[in-house]
């Protein structure tokens, strides 16, 4: 294992190293600002694609347009792109956490 050295982590404070509660992802956009409990510093995400809040819809609308194109009942569209929208949401925001870096505003 290489990573020994300090390299700034994604999701977690730059000035002490402290992670920024998982939670916070939900609440993530460009303008939000989370300050750190511990160091105190005011952070906001680096670089915060929108691409992550509107995959879900893509995806949504998208799985939807195949399901009544398969000529599916409306309830059987309706929760199908229900639940694609929100697997692929989710998997947003695990990627989110995952990648996001935060600087100090
Ligand atoms: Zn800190």
């Amino acid at each position: 294992m290489a990573d020994m050295n300090k390299i700034k982590e994604t999701f977690s404070c730059p000035s002490c190293g402290e992670r920024v509660p998982f939670a916070k992802v939900w609440i993530l956009n460009n303008n939000s600002t989370y300050r750190c409990k511990k160091c105190n510093t005011e952070l906001m995400p680096e670089k915060m694609s929108p691409l992550y809040f509107v995959i879900g819809f893509i995806s949504t609308a998208g799985t939807g347009h195949l399901l009544m194109k398969m000529n599916q009942p409306f309830v059987i569209v309706f929760i199908g792109s229900a639940l694609a929208g929100m697997i692929i949401y989710l998997a947003g925001v695990l990627f989110a956490y995952k990648t996001v870096r935060f600087k100090i505003k």
